[in-house]
Parts: structure tokens; sequence; C-alpha cells
């Protein structure tokens, strides 16, 4: 069977099944934890070409963690699926200590999935007169975007120019969706309304200043999707019972290694290693995990406050939806539920727990950092 005839074919049980027999025979070897699927593979119709099984990831849990949200307020138990023995274990003592301490706060402070077009513009007069169109035209621009959304709204649409080519970064509420989706729909509409408008010609839909799964200074600074903003004060006893370090030794930990380490570097985000807690999160949860890619330029800062640590983190790019996506897939819909998370309404309560997630996450290795006991708890627990 050939590529194309494998990738036309349906997607009931009876095709997947075909299709991996097909992928057997070629590779000569035998899928047979691949073919056990626990679901029925046409729920997955909108989520994957060419579906042959499925791969499991393995799931466990961390909590309770204490959040006081505006929408994500109580004690969670989040799911996290994950390959690396030791994460859960770390997140877990994070989770108790913050619980300990009365739980973190967790805000949103910005909401903005964004999608950038790209369009060849004759030369720098032309693109100015491109940006004033697109300005004194914003509700034409707003009208059409949202004619091809019933939950999408139109934002803002700031312009960009360098020589000949045009940029509008189109910034969009999703509602509960990510919206990646549903901002690129949109977005193309207003693309071809400003063509025909302005003489400018569209080149791509996505012009690389959106900025979609890749590192960008941008999206750190002004947001993708949702920034949350997340802190805890942990008394200095809890930290010293729970985790074997002061206040003293994380925070200097944290200025040595988040602030001085990551500026030499170059890094854009400073922090210990939130794309864990994200990664683990989003496979679980049916969120995008190339998007970890952005969620993972995290600030997490460390204060001694009258001798307790004061923790805090900001998460430029929470791009998360509780509908749409992965999250319609049995199994990340059960995790989602496990938080109360599942369906409209919840993409805000999703965003606010995983934030108060990275802070665990954070908290626990910078204190395992500072009592120079990172090397041992994976030697423990992950070899
Ligand atoms: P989606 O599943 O494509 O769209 C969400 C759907 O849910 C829409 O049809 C929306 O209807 C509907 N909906 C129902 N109730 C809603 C509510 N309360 N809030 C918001 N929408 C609601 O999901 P998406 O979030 O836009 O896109 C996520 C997918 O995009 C992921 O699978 C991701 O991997 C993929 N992705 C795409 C691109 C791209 O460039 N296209 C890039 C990265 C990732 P209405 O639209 O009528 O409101």
């Amino acid at each position: 069977m050939t590529g194309e005839g494998l990738k036309n074919r349906g997607r009931t049980r009876a095709d997947v099944d075909e299709r991996r027999r097909a992928v057997e025979e070629s590779a000569g070897v035998s899928l047979p934890n691949i073919g056990s699927l626990s679901f029925d593979p046409m729920v997955a119709s909108k989520n994957i070409e060419n579906m042959i099984g499925a791969v499991q990831v393995p799931l466990g849990f961390v909590g309770p963690l204490r959040v006081n949200g505006d929408h994500a307020s109580g004690e969670f138990l989040v799911p996290m699926a994950t390959t690396e023995g030791a994460l859960l274990a770390s997140v877990n003592r994070g989770c108790s200590a913050i619980t300990a301490s009365g739980g973190a706060a967790s805000v949103i402070v910005r909401d903005a999935m964004t999608r950038a077009p790209v369009f060849r513009v004759r030369d720098t007069r032309h693109a100015v007169e491109v940006a004033a169109w697109a300005e004194s035209n914003f509700e034409r621009l707003r009208e059409v975007a949202e004619s091809t959304t019933s939950h999408g709204r139109l934002l803002s649409a700031q312009p960009f120019a360098v020589g000949r080519s045009f940029f509008l970064r189109l910034s969009f509420s999703t509602g509960d969706a990510m919206g990646m989706n549903m901002a690129t729909i949109a977005s193309e509409a207003v693309a071809r309304l400003l063509e025909r408008e302005t003489g400018a010609v569209l080149i791509s839909v996505s012009g690389n200043l959106c900025v979609d799964k890749k590192p960008a200074a941008i999206n750190s600074i002004l947001g993708r999707g949702k920034i949350v903003l997340a802190d805890v004060t942990i008394p200095r006893q809890v930290l010293e019972d729970k985790m074997h370090a002061t206040p003293e030794a994380v925070a200097e930990t944290c200025y040595r290694k988040c602030g001085i380490g990551s500026s030499l570097a170059a890094s854009l985000g400073s922090n210990a290693h939130a794309a864990n807690m994200l990664a683990a999160v989003y496979i679980a949860t049916g969120q995008d995990p190339a998007q970890v890619v952005e969620g993972s330029m995290v600030t997490t800062t460390c204060e001694v406050v009258d001798g307790d640590l004061y923790i805090s983190v900001r998460l430029p790019c929470v791009e998360v939806g509780t509908v749409g996506g992965g999250t319609r897939l049995p199994c990340q819909a059960e995790a989602l539920s496990m938080i109360g998370c599942l369906g409209e309404g919840k993409a805000s309560k999703l965003a606010e727990i995983i934030g108060a997630v990275v802070l665990a996450g954070e908290l626990s290795t910078l204190s395992a950092q500072a009592a120079g006991h990172l090397g041992s708890a994976h030697k423990a627990l992950g070899r």
C-alpha cells in the first residue's frame, strides 16, 4: 500500500488495524502495544492522520495542591504524564509545602492568542498606507474575523513593517479553546480583506511574528495565550521541615542560577525547569506539547521576606484550552475532569492551576539544589 493510499483510508478501528498491519509488514516488526487502544479511533479523527494506534505515557498525580486563584480555588490532585523519574516526587513535595503554607495565589493578567500574517507591499510608503488602513478599518477587520467563529473575538491588530514586508499581529480572545486553529482561520479572513482593500499581497497567514512554537522575546515580553502570575510565601519552618533548606540558601540559589546563570546564557526566561511541569500537564490534559517551547520562558524569583521564603513565577505563554484540540480524547478528558477543568468555562481555571504547579516544581527543585540533593534524588528515583 502506498503512503497516499494509507493516508486516505478511514479511521474506524478496522482501518487503524489494517494500516498498522501494513506498517508492521513493511517495517518487519510487530506492534502489539501500539495497537492496544482503550478508545474508539473515530474520536481522534480531528487529531491525527495515518493513525496506527497510540503510545501510552505513564500518568500520575501531584497534590493536594491548594490554589487561591480567581478561577481555581481549592485543593487539587493534578494529573501529570511523564517518563522522567523523580519529577512527580519533586513537584509533589513542592505542592505539600505550598498547601501547608496556605496555598498559592495564581492569577491571569492577560489573555490573547496571536497570529501575524505577512504580506508583500510595494515599498515603505505602501507599508505605512496599509498600516493606516488597518487602523482606521479595525471594525471591518473585527467583523470579518468574528464571522468565522462564535467564540473568538479580535482584540487588536498591531502593524510591523520592514522594507517590502508588512506584518499584522492579530490578537484574539478565544474562549475556552487554546485557539490556534480558531485564530488562524479568522486571520486568513482578515488577511484576504486587507489584500482586497490595500493591494498588499498575502504571503503567509503565519509570518513568524505570531510566534507559535519558536522561542521569541516578543512572546516573553507581551505574552501569548494567558500570562499567569503565581506566588506563595513559605514560612521558614515549613521550608526547613519539608525541603531541608533555608530561605537564604534557596533565594541565593535562585539569584545565582536563574538570575545570573540565565542572563549569562542569554536565556529567554530564567527558571529551574518550568518546561518539565508544563510538558507533563500538557501531555496529560490534551494540550499541544509543542507549545512548551514558548511556555518554558518562565521567570522565577525568590526573596527572603521577614525570615520566610517568598517565591514567584511569571508564565508569559500558557496556551491551553478545555475544549477542542486534544481535550476531546477520552484519557485526556478524564485527566481534565480530575481537576474540574473539562469543557466550557474552564480554561482560565486550568491556566491558574498550571501556574501553581509550575510554582511547586520550581520551589522543590531550587530547594533540592540549595540543599545539594538534586543528584541523589535522581539517582534514587530515576535510575
Ligand atoms: P479547535 O478544536 O480547532 O476549535 C475549537 C472549537 O470549539 C471551535 O469549533 C469552537 O467554535 C468550539 N467551541 C465550543 N465551545 C467553545 C468555547 N466555550 N470556547 C471556545 N471555543 C468553543 O481548537 P483550537 O483551540 O482553535 O485549536 C487547537 C488545535 O490547534 C490543537 O489541536 C493544536 O494542536 C492545533 N494547532 C493549530 C495551529 C494552526 O496554525 N492552525 C498551530 C498550532 C496548533 P467557534 O470557533 O465557532 O467558536
